[in-house]
């Protein structure tokens, strides 16, 4: 689904991503970790291209994600959720999640509210379609997020800390939501600091430090027998 080949991005001099590799099959769920500045957030916006790589190759769903590829196109596939949310306070929640699919995928209203309750419904929150963000809870906002990124029916969904403002309740919902996405064969790449949590959810740890991938492990073997002494150290420090 995702192939990743020696692909590096600087910033100025400063290499953030050093020739990384990897693969995703469809339908896994990733979750990136690592200490702060190595590079996780980078990693996962260079599939959108919010930061553009400088060399090697992304290759998502066989079409190779370089300066030539449509942003409209590429953003249809690959869908992104903040750690803030990000979204559109003067819209209603229903107007948050149909406004890009009517835009961008020249979806009807009444079939972009269709499709966009449905969603709600699958985050658990059909009954706050009419609601503004700023009446809902963190929780409550984080699923709008997600519903809004759902609705434009994504083939890869990102995640960059999207349980960092929530509490255990609302954590598990968003565990749920991601073992649906699964199902479905949403491929899903997750940035957390949560090692419950991404024990819970992932299939894959990708382990990062200063920009590289140290370790590519399912998470049994990553949390009891980490392969690297950095992985080890960022483990004894989190506990
Ligand atoms: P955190 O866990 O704190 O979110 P991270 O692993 O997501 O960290 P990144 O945000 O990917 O880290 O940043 C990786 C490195 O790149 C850091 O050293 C950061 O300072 C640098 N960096 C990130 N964005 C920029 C930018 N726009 N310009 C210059 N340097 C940047
Ligand atoms: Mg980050």
């Amino acid at each position: 689904m995702i192939a990743v080949h020696n692909m590096s991005k600087l910033y100025g001099e400063f290499v953030a991503l050093d020739r990384l590799n990897f693969d995703v099959q469809r339908g896994e769920k990733i979750v990136v970790l690592g200490p702060s500045g190595s590079g996780k957030s980078t990693l996962i916006r260079t599939f959108n291209r919010i930061e553009p790589h400088d060399s090697g190759s992304i290759i998502i769903d066989g079409k190779i994600i370089n300066e030539k590829t449509s942003l409209t196109e590429l953003r249809c596939m690959v869908g992104m959720v903040f750690q803030n949310y990000n979204l559109f306070p003067h819209l209603s929640v229903l107007d948050n999640c149909t406004l890009a699919p009517q835009l961008v995928r020249n979806v009807a209203r009444k079939d972009a509210q269709e499709m966009a309750h449905n969603f709600l419904k699958q985050v658990g929150i059909p009954e706050q379609a009419h609601k503004y963000p700023i009446q809902l809870s963190g929780g409550q906002q984080q699923r709008v997020a997600i519903a809004r990124a759902l609705c434009m029916q994504p083939e890869v969904m990102l995640f960059d800390e999207p349980t960092a403002a929530l509490d255990p309740e609302a954590i598990t919902g968003v565990v749920s939501i991601m073992d649906t996405l699964a199902e479905q064969g949403i491929t899903t790449l997750c940035v957390t600091h949560e090692m419950a949590f991404s024990r819970r959810i992932a299939d894959k740890i990708v382990f990062m430090d200063q920009g590289r991938i140290l370790e590519i492990t399912p998470p049994e073997q990553f949390f009891t027998a980490p392969q690297t002494e950095r992985a080890q150290n960022f483990l004894n420090q989190m506990i």
